[in-house]
C-alpha cells in the first residue's frame, strides 16, 4: 500500500485528506501513517524470518510516543542512545529487555538506570567504557549485558556527517583490535560477553557495503562466538530510502516508484545477507531506523509570501530549520509537492524557512508548481531525523505531530504553547533590584 497519494486532485494519508487535517491542527504539521510504519516494519521482518532476529528500532530517528507504541505492537524492540531515550520505551510502552544502548559517551548515571532497567545489552565503543560497566556493575552486584561495537572500516559512501564505518570517525572498536578487547573484557567478572556489534553508517541505498561488511565479519564473530558464548550478532542499521519522487502515482509502496529502481529493498538486503548469517547459528540484531519512519511522515507547511526578485522565485513557508533540520544540517533532498495537486508550468523555486539564517533554506531552484499565499506545501519523507531534530531556535514552538490511522487521526504531539519555551529560564534577583 502506497498511504501519502493523490486521491482527486488531493493529497491523502491513508484514509484522509491532509487538508482536512491542517484546518484541523495548523502548519506546520508533521503526519505520520501508522499503516505505513506497520508495513515497513513487517516487510523487513517477514524478509528476515529465515532467522532468529529481533529489530531493534532505532529511536533517535523518531522518538514520539505513538511512533514507538505503533512499533513496539509490532514486536519492536528499541537501539536508544542516552538516558530519555531508555525512559522513553518505558512512556511509551515498550520492553527494555528487548533494548540495546549505544553511543560514545554513556554517563556513569546513564549506565547504572539502563542496568537496573534489565537492557538486552550494551553496545561498548570503547575499552574505558567496558571498565566503568563492569565496576558500576559490581557497585549494585548485576552482570552487565555486552556486545562490543566493531569497526569494520568500511567505507558505506554515503554522505560524510553520516558515515560511521571507517577509521575516520569517533565510532567502535578497530577491527584489528576486536579480539585483543574481548580477551581482556571476559576478565571482568561483573560483564556477561553477550555478542558483537556493527554499524557502518546511514542512508546505504546499496546492498553491496553491507555485505563486504557482514563477510569481513564472519570469520571474526565466528572465532569469538565460539570462545565468548555469544548469543548474538547485531549488523546495525543504515538500511537507505527514496528521498526523490518518493511519491509517485501508482507505486505500490516508495521502493517500487520508478525513483527506486535498483535501490535496497528489505528483500535484496535479506538476500544477500541471510545466507552469510544464518550459519553463524546466533541471533541476528538488526538497527534500522530511517527505513522504518523515513518515508511514514511528512511536514505540511503553508505559504506565507511568494517574494519574485528579478532572478529568484522565493516560496516563504511557515516551516523552518528548526522544524526540519535535514537541508540545513546534510544538504539533504526532500521531494516538495503541493497539497492539492495542481497542473500547469513550473517555475524555479527556492523555498526557504522564516528563521534569520541563510541555511533556512528547504530547497534551492526547484521546479515547482506555481503557488501563491495561503497554499499549502508538502516536505516528503519527513519521518525520520525531523521532529526528533526539532529546536526553539528563534523561539520557535516544537510543532504538533498527528498519527493517521485509516480514517481516525489523534495528535501525538501538541504544539508547545509559546511560555513554555522559556519555563525553565530564570532571572537573577541582582538584575531585577531598581536602583
Ligand atoms: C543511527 C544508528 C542507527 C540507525 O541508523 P538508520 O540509518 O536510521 O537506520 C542504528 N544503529 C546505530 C548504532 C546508530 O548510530
Amino acid at each position: 500500500m502506497h498511504d501519502f497519494k493523490y486521491v482527486d486532485g488531493k493529497l491523502t494519508c491513508d484514509q484522509l485528506a491532509v487538508d482536512t487535517l491542517v484546518k484541523k491542527h495548523g502548519t506546520p504539521l508533521y503526519i505520520y501513517s501508522q499503516h505505513t510504519l506497520e508495513d515497513h516494519y513487517q516487510k523487513l521482518d517477514q524478509a528476515l524470518a529465515p532467522l532468529d532476529h529481533q529489530i531493534c528500532f532505532a529511536m533517535k530517528a523518531n522518538s514520539n510516543l505513538a511512533v514507538m507504541r505503533t512499533l513496539a505492537n509490532c514486536g519492536a524492540g528499541f537501539d536508544v542512545v542516552s538516558e530519555g531515550e531508555l525512559r522513553r520505551v518505558l512512556a511509551a510502552g515498550g520492553d527494555p529487555k528487548k533494548c540495546v544502548f549505544a553511543g560514545v559517551g554513556k554517563t556513569e548515571r546513564e549506565i547504572e538506570y539502563a542496568l537496573k532497567q534489565g537492557i538486552y545489552a550494551f553496545n561498548v565503543e570503547s575499552e574505558p567504557e567496558l571498565q566503568r560497566i563492569n565496576r558500576l556493575a559490581a557497585k549494585h552486584d548485576l552482570v552487565a549485558p555486552v556486545a562490543v561495537r566493531v569497526n569494520p572500516n568500511i567505507d558505506a559512501h554515503t554522505h560524510a556527517k553520516i558515515t560511521t564505518g571507517t577509521y575516520e570517525n569517533k565510532f567502535g572498536i578497530a577491527f584489528e583490535e576486536v579480539a585483543a578487547v574481548y580477551a581482556r573484557a571476559s576478565k571482568l567478572k561483573n560483564l556477561r560477553l553477550r555478542g558483537i556489534q556493527m554499524h557502518i553508517g546511514s542512508q546505504l541505498t546499496q546492498v553491496e557495503p553491507f555485505r563486504l561488511a557482514v563477510e569481513k565479519m564472519l570469520p571474526l564473530v565466528k572465532k569469538l562466538a565460539k570462545k565468548h558464548s555469544f548469543e548474538f550478532f547485531s549488523i546495525g542499521g543504515g538500511i537507505g530510502i527514496v528521498y526523490d519522487k518518493a511519491l509517485e502515482s501508482g507505486a505500490a509502496a516508495w521502493w517500487q516508484t520508478p525513483a527506486a529502481k535498483n535501490i535496497i529493498t528489505p528483500a535484496s538486503y535479506a538476500a544477500a545477507l541471510v545466507p552469510l548469517l544464518k550459519p553463524l547459528g546466533l541471533r541476528i540484531l538488526v538497527e534500522p531506523g530511517r527505513f522504518i519512519v523515513g518515508n511514514a511522515g511528512i511536514l505540511v507547511t503553508r505559504v506565507e509570501y511568494v517574494k519574485r526578485t528579478g532572478k529568484k522565485n522565493f516560496v516563504i513557508v511557515d516551516a523552518a530549520m528548526n522544524d526540519l533540520i535535514r537541508p540545513a544540517f546534510y544538504d539533504s533532498y526532500h521531494q516538495i509537492v503541493p497539497v492539492a495537486e495542481t497542473a500547469g508550468a513550473l517555475i524555479s523555486s527556492d523555498v526557504v524557512g522564516p528563521i534569520c539564517e541563510s541555511g533556512d533554506c528547504f530547497a534551492k531552484e526547484r521546479p515547482l508548481p506555481r503557488v501563491d499565499e495561503g497554499d499549502y506545501l508538502v516536505l516528503m519523507s519527513a519521518g525520520a531525523y525531523g521532529s526528533v531534530m526539532g529546536s526553539n531556535y528563534n523561539s520557535r514552538a516544537l510543532t504538533t505531530e498527528v498519527l493517521v490511522n485509516g480514517r481516525q487521526s489523534a495528535a501525538v504531539r501538541e504544539r508547545q504553547p509559546l511560555e513554555i519555551i522559556w519555563e525553565a529560564e530564570g532571572i537573577p534577583a541582582w538584575l531585577t533590584k531598581t536602583a
